[in-house]
């Protein structure tokens, strides 16, 4: 039995996760789950899985806090990042799928990678900010690093065992999120509703409102580009509506190999789960017959300034991922608040990056430093 860590459990990566756990009973145990601050629901996932270790990073009320603890006196529940970060250097596990959102994630990451467990990861921002940090930590331990992110999935699948070298250039696959269809002009009017509504795929509202603006993949060309070796000018993206086909690897005899199935993060998530296996499931099932044509299209700059702009600064490295995320972060919640429009997200991305300094190498701190500053300095702009 493999004994899993779930971060963000409560989230729709973490319901996949806990999908593909309830089908494979009993091949999983989850030992620790976390969530930032939905009680009620963390505590029904913790009875119906038996979850010992429990742990809330957005519950920083003593009462609560307390409270909570007399409720559920046969489990050890903690609460706050740095308690957070301590159980996952010592609870038992041997998995950790780290499903939180945004840049939050970034330090669970470093402390599962630090311990030598195989890490799950389909927080994309923890390569996006550190990856220069993060790939040698697991390449010179014992820890091994398996992609939830579908495109990567399929990459990583395809690539088998395959050197960079034998790679002519990854095509990673965007739906083209809410948007795809709307004429430019009524940009400037997107309502949060609009924007919250994806065609293909149910995820968080993050990923969701990244996927509207395509800076969801940008930060997953850096992600590409991490975890896979490759230099950017063989990464690229392109429009498949169908979201059917996941990513192709374009091998360098003209050969390509893609990974395809119905839209269902259920699929990426077992995988990493089984990897090196794959385990048999009823979870999702795709009927080739029903599928209909499958087509791509190039992603054009009027329609999705944000994917270019976060090329631009995964370009030029060291700092400037970390700065254009954190400035995105920013700017989606001043959108969700409805204090900017949708059209100035990119904006807001950029003049952050006009303003940052370079920091070639930066170490963990100075990247959680200035995603900190970057991020308060953004919200104030609202
Ligand atoms: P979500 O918003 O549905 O859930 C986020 C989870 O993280 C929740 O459990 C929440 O409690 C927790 N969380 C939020 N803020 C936190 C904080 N400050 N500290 C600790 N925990 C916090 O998000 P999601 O759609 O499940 O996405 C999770 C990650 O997976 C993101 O990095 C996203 O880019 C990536 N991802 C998601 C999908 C998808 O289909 N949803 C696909 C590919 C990759
Ligand atoms: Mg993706």
């Amino acid at each position: 039995m493999v004994k899993l860590t779930l971060l963000g459990a409560t989230g729709s990566i973490g319901s996949s996760t806990l999908a593909v756990v309830r089908e494979q009973d009993p091949r999983f145990a989850i030992r620790l789950a976390t969530a930032h601050s939905d009680h009620q629901k963390l505590l029904r996932i913790a009875r119906e899985f038996e979850v010992p270790v429990l742990v809330f990073t957005g519950i920083p009320d003593p009462a609560v806090q307390d409270r909570l603890r007399r409720q559920e006196p046969s489990r050890r529940i903690f609460f706050g990042e740095e308690e957070l970060l301590q159980t996952l250097a010592s609870e038992d596990y041997d998995t950790a799928l780290n499903a939180i959102s945004g840049s939050a994630g970034l330090r669970s990451s470093f402390a599962i990678a630090a311990r030598g467990k195989k890490l799950a990861l389909a927080n994309k921002e923890s390569l996006v900010l550190a990856g220069h940090l993060l790939m040698p930590l697991i390449q010179s331990g014992t820890a091994e690093l398996v992609p939830v992110d579908s495109e990567h999935s399929a990459l990583f699948q395809a690539i088998g065992n395959h050197p960079a070298a034998e790679i002519r250039k990854l095509h990673i696959t965007a739906s083209g999120g809410a948007f795809r269809e709307l004429p430019l002009a009524e940009f400037p009017k997107i309502t949060v509703e609009q924007a919250l509504r994806h065609p293909n795929w149910e995820m968080g509202a993050k990923v969701t409102l990244d996927s509207a603006t395509m800076f969801n993949k940008a930060l997953e060309v850096m992600e590409a580009h991490w975890l896979f070796g490759l230099p950017y000018d063989r990464i690229t993206a392109l429009i498949h509506p169908q979201s059917v086909i996941h990513s192709l690897v374009e091998f360098i005899d003209g050969s390509f190999l893609a990974q395809l199935s119905t839209p269902d993060m259920k699929l990426p998530i077992l995988y990493a789960l089984s990897h090196p296996e794959r385990f048999a499931s009823q979870l999702v099932s795709t009927d080739l017959l029903q599928l209909g044509a499958l087509s791509f299209q190039a992603i054009a700059p009027e329609r999705y300034p944000l994917y270019f702009l976060g090329l631009e600064a995964a370009r030029r490295g060291g700092i400037f991922p970390t700065v254009i995320n954190s400035a995105n972060e920013a700017a989606l919640r001043l959108f969700l608040e409805r204090r900017i429009a949708f059209t100035q997200i990119p904006s807001l991305c950029d003049q952050a990056l006009q303003k940052q300094q370079a920091i070639a190498d930066p170490d963990l701190e100075t990247i959680v430093e200035v995603n900190r500053r970057v991020y308060e300095q953004t919200l104030a702009k609202g």
